[in-house]
């Protein structure tokens, strides 16, 4: 009766992990894409752009290699902007070679154009010419994400005041940085930036930044960033941004900031507002994000569904993937199994920081008796070897049930040793598991052994 049994409108995480999911149980699928090639705002303006460029830089920089030979060692002296740029086009080539192929051996259909409801059942695509086609489906996923918060007083102009999505496509390496917002993004560019030497000034007009973090972490974290000369401006808003050669920046307390270059990265809004979803019956919040029933990824019109950043927290690749599925296996049948009680948190800063589970604060809300364990990465033989001045890991226990609550790491290789944490936190393991197993030696994982005998130690003292 319809033209495909489910149509997904975006390309990126949860829009193709959704279309493979349906393909693989024998559904026709049409994946509609108004970007140039596939794979969404993760593969072209967002993670693995933003990654490559951080591993590039960290490389040039000789960034691994500082604690041994000095601040001002470098492998490359003179980065300039194709030599970031040329591994990225490489990296994602890649992606998308990979991610075509995946479409095709699932037979999955795509089309290139800009989709929207002209009813429940029923989206028009406009293709690049202008040409339309109309196509019909019994289940609909909306995966078309989000697109850089661009307010007006910021003079965006392509040249040297840009935002996050089109500060990938760099052409020179400034001298100098502004970045304002200090949510993930900011973040990890600003430091980015700094790792290649650039004078970065962050810009924040709350007091605290990355609020859902341990805080412990995130002193240690500023910490290093001050140690690196990153100047953070934190508690007073922009007031406005003159571009005159150079960008200057006037902060409500009067502070002034100049720099070449400025990247605006304070919120994303959802990609919502040409999609026409009157006529499909769904409606969207003042950042054009749709709301869902969070089980199922139903939005209120209950064959559509909605996964990925347009549904908002947490907007990470990694859980947008996982929506898409558990969307796709309801849509059709199955009852998937529900996700497992924490997921993990990367965020690919320089220094990296990852965290899964609750925080010391949230901990003591909730009035839990508690015990922390801490490691220092320079306490590892492995971090030794690496010349680490740097790192930290920082375990939180239950003293009454022995379980781990929460893992937070800053440092090298953060976002991948958070894994087994996350392992022993989602299976409800004990103190006990990081005193009585054995870990390679010389790694950076023997942290967790030094962080649980830590707590331990302090446990059996109390
Ligand atoms: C700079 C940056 C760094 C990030 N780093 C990380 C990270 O390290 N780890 C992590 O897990 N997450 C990261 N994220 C978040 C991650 O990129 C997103 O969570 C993820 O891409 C969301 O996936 P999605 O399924 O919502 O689709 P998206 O990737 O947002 O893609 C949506 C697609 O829909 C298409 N589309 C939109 N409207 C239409 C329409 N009307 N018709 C047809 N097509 C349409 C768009 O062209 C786009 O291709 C980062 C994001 C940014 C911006």
């Amino acid at each position: 009766m319809h033209d495909y049994d489910m149509i997904v409108i975006g390309s990126g995480p949860s829009g193709r992990r959704a279309a493979i999911q349906s393909a693989k149980l024998g559904k026709s699928v049409l994946v509609v894409e108004k970007g140039r090639r596939v794979g969404g705002v993760s593969v072209h303006t967002g993670t693995i752009p933003s990654k490559t460029l951080r591993e590039t830089v960290l490389n040039l920089a000789g960034w691994r290699e500082r604690g041994f030979y000095g601040r001002s060692y470098r492998v490359k002296e003179q980065i300039g902007a194709d030599d970031l740029m040329a591994r990225m086009s490489k990296t994602l080539d890649h992606e998308v070679e990979v991610l075509e192929h995946q479409f095709s051996r699932n037979a999955v259909r795509t089309k290139r154009g800009h989709a929207r409801f002209v009813g429940p059942h029923e989206v028009e695509i406009k293709g690049e010419s202008g040409e339309t086609q109309n196509y019909s489906a019994a289940h609909f996923l909306i995966a078309c994400g989000t697109r850089p918060f661009r307010p007006d007083y910021v003079p965006f102009n392509e040249v040297n005041v840009f935002d996050s999505d089109e500060i990938v496509d760099l052409k020179k390496v400034p001298r100098s940085l502004t970045v304002i917002g200090a949510g993930v993004i900011g973040v990890e560019y600003a430091t980015i930036f700094s790792a290649l030497d650039v004078a970065v000034t962050l810009i924040e007009p709350r007091p605290t930044f990355l609020d859902f973090l341990d805080k412990e972490v995130i002193e240690e974290f500023v910490h290093d960033l001050r140690d690196r000369n990153v100047a953070l401006r934190l508690g007073s808003p922009v007031t406005s941004i003159v571009v005159n050669g150079s960008v200057t920046t006037t902060l409500g307390n009067g502070r002034v900031v100049k720099s070449e270059m400025l990247l605006f990265a304070a919120g994303r809004v959802g990609a919502t507002d040409v999609l026409n979803l009157e006529a499909a019956g769904i409606d969207t919040d003042h950042r054009g994000r749709i709301t869902v029933t969070p089980e199922t990824l139903q939005t209120s019109v209950p064959h559509i569904y909605a996964a990925g950043d347009v549904i908002g927290f947490p907007s990470l690749a990694s859980t947008s993937m996982e929506q898409g599925r558990v969307a796709a296996c309801h849509a059709f049948g199955l009852q998937p199994s529900p996700p497992p009680e924490f997921f993990p948190y990367g965020i690919y800063s320089v220094p990296e920081i990852s965290t899964v589970g609750m925080t010391e604060e949230e901990v003591r809300k909730r009035e839990i008796p508690y015990e922390c364990g801490i490691a220092r990465f320079r306490e590892t033989s492995r971090g030794h070897i690496m010349g680490l001045n740097s790192g930290m890991m920082k375990l939180i226990f239950s003293t009454k049930t022995r379980r781990l609550l929460g893992a937070h790491i800053v440092g090298e290789g953060a976002t991948e040793l958070i894994h087994i944490g996350q392992a022993v936190l989602n299976l409800k393991g004990t103190i006990d598991y990081f005193i009585e197993n054995t870990f390679n030696y010389p790694t950076l994982a023997e942290a967790y052994k030094i962080a649980g005998l830590d707590a331990w130690n302090r446990m059996v003292r109390q």
